[in-house]
């Protein structure tokens, strides 16, 4: 049997009991014939704990001394999930993210993985051992600096290295069951997925869904990786994030099974799901003179300010004034920085104010149907009125559509999409084992 990737989140190595257990399921998918590569986060919090004390120490930590600290949250994981493996019988070699060739640029903190050469790996399994790799980090190609690749970063590591091994999968094990049609601790009616392709993954990652990271999801789709999210404290298939190719192959095959009362049957659903996400702020410039250029004046200024932006609306100018408004969304944490920067060009541009909403969410509803399916964007403005909430702004991708409304009211137009497009489970109701989802 073929190599089998297993990523290990903070919340499923929380203490020496939940290493332990973990380690046993190691031991038997190795004892099942596979060969194991295991990626580990941190214990816990560890990492914001470190975070933490590096701020209590300096107020703007040093990138490559913050990587340094950071990667140690994964060492002490690692080694720790080897010797409980060790203790199990089975042999278990720890290795860092240098060690086992995940080669990064020299960006601290973001870092980008530009290669994988996992030699020390395959030479670690090829000896019968299971190799434990520390998540989240790399090493420099340039300065051979220790480097990390941004919070939630494992889930990167797992899925790089399973395509540098050409492994069969890569298992991302979690605190829930897999993939939600919205997140359960708000709606939960809320179903598990049981497959859905990279393109809406990336949609709902990209749009505040938590589950796995986007840089994850974009490396799984390059190399048509299939990742299984599942819960490590369950025995429960999990969710299936997969190429549509392939996907559209496996809802066929439990289609040929129908009545025979064995696998389930799965459709393909119109809507995949609804994501939402707090972390976002509205600026609108008021008052804007219309005319060639100004848009280009403002977005260049965000740009050099190195802000990246999510919706942008701008309205039609009044024929009597001639002037407009342009609103857009960005990262809550970019807000000053772009306030800032936007207002040393009252006077260039010659507009009359500027205002910052930080009391906003976005809604986002998810769903490869959307395609070919007409009336979906009617259907859930309509959902969310019926609600009583207020759109405040509106874009659309191919598959997507999102809505940007008052944070108060996130989970009541959430629950109400969720309803409309028939997305209610019923009877089971989803299990959060704990953890902080992340
Ligand atoms: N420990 C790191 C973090 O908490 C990486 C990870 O968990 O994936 O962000
Ligand atoms: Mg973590």
């Amino acid at each position: 049997m073929g190599i089998v990737v297993q990523k290990y989140g903070g919340s499923s190595v929380s203490d020496a009991a939940s290493i332990k257990r973990v380690a046993q399921r190691i031991v038997a998918t190795k004892k099942a014939g596979h060969d194991v590569v295991v990626v580990v986060s941190a214990m816990g919090d560890t990492t914001d704990e470190l975070l933490d004390l590096a701020h209590d120490v300096s107020p703007l930590p040093d990138g490559r001394e913050l990587d340094m600290l950071l990667t140690a949250g994964e060492r002490i994981s690692m080694a720790l999930l080897a010797m409980a493996i060790g203790n199990l019988g089975q042999q278990a070699q720890s290795f860092t993210g240098s060690q086992a060739g995940v080669i990064t640029d020299s960006a601290h903190g973001r870092a980008k993985i530009i290669d994988v050469t996992p030699g020390r790996i395959t030479r670690a399994i090829g000896d019968g051992a299971v190799a434990i790799v520390a998540g989240f980090q790399g090493v420099s190609q340039d300065s051979k600096d220790i480097t990390t690749l941004g919070r939630g970063g494992s889930d990167t590591t797992a899925v790089a290295l399973a395509a540098a091994l050409e492994a069969d999968v890569c298992e991302i094990y979690t605190d829930v069951d897999g993939i939600f049609t919205a997140d359960p601790r708000i709606v939960p009616a809320a179903r598990q997925i049981p497959v859905i392709s990279y393109e809406e993954t990336l949609e709902m990652a990209a749009n505040g869904a938590k589950i796995l990271h986007l840089r994850c999801v974009e490396y799984a789709r390059r190399n048509d990786m299939p990742i299984h999210v599942r819960s490590s404290f369950s025995s429960k298939e999990g969710t299936w994030v997969v190429s549509a190719e392939r996907m559209s192959d496996m809802l066929s095959a439990t289609l040929t099974n129908e009545g025979d009362g064995e696998a389930p049957v799965m459709e393909q659903a119109i809507i995949s799901g609804v994501a939402h996400d707090r972390s976002e702020a509205k600026i609108t410039v008021v008052g804007v003179p219309d005319k060639v250029g100004e848009a280009a004046r403002i977005f260049e200024t965000l740009a050099d300010a190195q802000i990246n932006l999510d919706m942008i609306v701008q309205n039609v100018s009044a024929a009597a004034t001639g002037l407009t408004d342009i609103s857009f969304t960005l990262p809550r944490a970019d807000g000053q920085t772009a306030m800032t920067s936007l207002a040393r060009l009252k006077d260039e541009v010659g507009y009359a104010q500027l205002q910052y909403d930080d009391g906003v969410g976005k809604i986002s509803l998810v769903g490869a149907g959307m395609r070919t399916n007409p009336g979906i964007s009617a259907k859930f403005f309509k959902a969310i009125a019926d609600a009583g909430v207020n759109i405040e702004m509106i874009s659309t991708s191919e598959i997507r559509i999102s809505v940007v409304v008052n944070e108060q009211q996130i989970d009541d137009a959430v629950s109400a999409a969720h309803r409309a497009f028939d997305l209610d489970a019923g009877e089971v109701e989803a299990v959060v084992y704990g953890g902080s989802g992340r």
